[in-house]
Parts: C-alpha cells; structure tokens; sequence
C-alpha cells in the first residue's frame, strides 16, 4: 500500500486559522504583533522566503515590517540595526533572513538578536533552553516537523528517530526536540560510514541535507515516517526534495511532499513564535 501523503499546507492552514485568532484576541487587549524582517543582498531565494513569510504575517494580522540593506554593508551596520529593534518595543520578533554576505558573522549577528525576539530560535541561549528542556522558542523547521507528526496521533516516545544532516538550523535541533519526546535519536551526515544501514533501521526517518534523491526505497524500512526537509530546485525549475518522492512512497507508511510538505510548517511556526514573543513581552 502506498504512503499517506501529509499535507503540510492543509496542517498549516488549520494551524494559522487557530493563530489567527490568537491575533485578534491579542489585538482586543491593545497588542499588534510585530515582525521585523531583515534581508540583506538581493539573493532570489531570500526574496522569495521573505515575501513568504510577510504573507503569511499578514493573512493573520501579524504586522511585519521590512528592512532591507545592500549586500555590501558592514556587520557593524547590521549589528547596530538590529540593536534598534533590540530596544524598539513596537517589534516583538526579530528574523534575519540567513544566509548574509561573507563579510558578516551570522554567529555574531544572531547573538546579538535580543534572545525574547529571537523568533527563529536560533540564538544559542534558546537553543541552550531548547536543549535543557525549559520554555523558549523552539527553532521553526524542526518544531514544524514535530508538529506534523504529533498531528499524525502516531507514538514518539522509544521510536528510533534517524535525522540525516545536522545542520545547526535543522538538522541538530530537531533531533534534540525529538530526544526530547524520548526518541532514540540517532544523526547522520557526510561522513557518516553505510549511511542506508542506519537510514533503514529508522521508524522515523528526518532527511535535511539538499541533495535530490540522495534517499532511495532502499534506504528506507517498511512502514516508516519519512519526512523530507530538502528544498532542492532542479534544471527544468521544478522543487525536489532529498527523497525520491516516487520510490519511498511505496515503503513508508507516511511520507511528506515537496513543496507543500514542511515549508509551510516553517513559516507557521514562525507566526506560532512572534505571538508568544508578542504575549510574553506584554507579560500576558
Ligand atoms: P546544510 O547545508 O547546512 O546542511 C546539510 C547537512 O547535510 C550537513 O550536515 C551535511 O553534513 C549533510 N550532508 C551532506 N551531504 C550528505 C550526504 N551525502 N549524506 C549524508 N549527509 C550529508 O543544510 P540545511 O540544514 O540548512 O538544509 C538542508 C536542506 O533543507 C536544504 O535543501 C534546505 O534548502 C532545506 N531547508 C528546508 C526548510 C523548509 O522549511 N522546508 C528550512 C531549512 C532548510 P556535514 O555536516 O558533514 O557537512
């Protein structure tokens, strides 16, 4: 029997339909939430997630507000930009869209977001929190990706959880997230030796990599959730993700699409995240 195909954009119209109303009430009390965006350069990619996530503000009445600077400006610029939406109690999320140009330290750029605006959650005291366990804003993708599985009603807890990639956006924290729910939590990556042994011994198998195809039916053990991260645009435009989508659908039980499988996920968490930014800094 073939895969359930979890839609990710139906997920996440449900989601934001419930965030929405979060909005409003927030709203009645006196409270817009804000969203500040900052890109940097004119890499296409960029302008496309920004644009994304500025809709996506928007349809729930999240105000967002752009910055845009060139991609020769200097970190101490950005730095000192950034440190005015610190202090700025209009913004209650800061995102920087990522990557910057070689001249500036990301590393430097996301500590000096102020960790109660770091919506991303990428900054390292909310990954520190994300990792002990406390309250924080959890990181987008990965929380969208466990957000899709809890969804599926399906046991976490002592599931072997395979992540491939362990990127500090992706690929490492949503494996923390899922130790976290008492997953047996296993990574891979480029020098990872017999990479489809471990793949095919997951019950949930986490792919963020962006290599098309990289995961073959093979790879994968029958019956398992296979979530695919991979945004990967090939020659003739088409999106692909890291699993082929045709193959892996006859062995797993579960399996998400590209597009319309985690992205969505993405950025509704990013909403999820700039309401609690907004609540908590109201103290609500
Ligand atoms: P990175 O390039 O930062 O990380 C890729 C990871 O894959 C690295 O850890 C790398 O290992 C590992 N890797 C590379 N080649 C192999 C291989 N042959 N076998 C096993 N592991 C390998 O990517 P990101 O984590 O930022 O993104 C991954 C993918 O997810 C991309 O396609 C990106 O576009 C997509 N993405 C999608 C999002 C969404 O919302 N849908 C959000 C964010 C990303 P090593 O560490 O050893 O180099």
């Amino acid at each position: 029997m073939s895969a359930y195909i979890i839609n990710g954009l139906e997920l996440a119209k449900e989601k934001r339909a419930q965030l929405a109303k979060e909005v409003e009430q927030l709203k009645s009390e006196g409270i817009q939430p804000t969203l500040a965006v900052v890109l940097v350069g004119d890499h296409p990619a960029s302008q496309s997630y920004v644009k994304a996530k500025q809709k996506a503000c928007e349809e729930i009445g999240i105000r967002s507000k752009l910055l845009t600077f060139p991609s020769d400006i200097t970190e101490s610029f950005l730095l000192e930009q950034i440190q005015a939406l610190n202090a700025d109690d209009s913004i209650h999320g800061i995102l920087v869209q990522l990557p910057l140009p070689k001249q500036i330290d990301e590393l430097k750029v996301i500590e000096t977001i102020a960790p109660q605006k770091d919506v991303d959650g990428f900054h390292p005291l909310n990954i520190g929190r994300m990792m002990t366990g406390q309250k924080t804003f959890l990181p987008c993708t990965p929380y969208g990706i466990l957000f899709m599985i809890q969804s599926l009603n399906v046991e976490i807890a002592g599931k072997h959880v395979v992540v491939v990639g362990r990127s500090n956006i992706v690929g490492k924290p949503v494996g923390q997230l899922f130790l976290r729910e008492h997953a047996t939590v296993t990574y891979c990556h480029s020098r990872t030796k017999n990479l489809r042994e471990i793949t095919r011994q997951a019950d949930i198998l986490i792919v963020a990599v962006g290599k098309p195809n990289l995961i073959r039916a093979e790879d994968v053990k029958k019956g398992a959730i296979v979530i695919d991260v991979g945004v990967n645009r090939l020659e003739n435009g088409k999106l692909c993700g890291d699993v082929h989508f045709e193959e892996v659908k006859e062995v797993a039980s579960y399996l998400t699409p590209v597009p319309k499988g985690v992205g969505p996920m993405t950025i509704t968490m990013l909403l999820h995240n700039t309401i609690q930014a907004a609540r908590e800094q109201k103290g609500k």
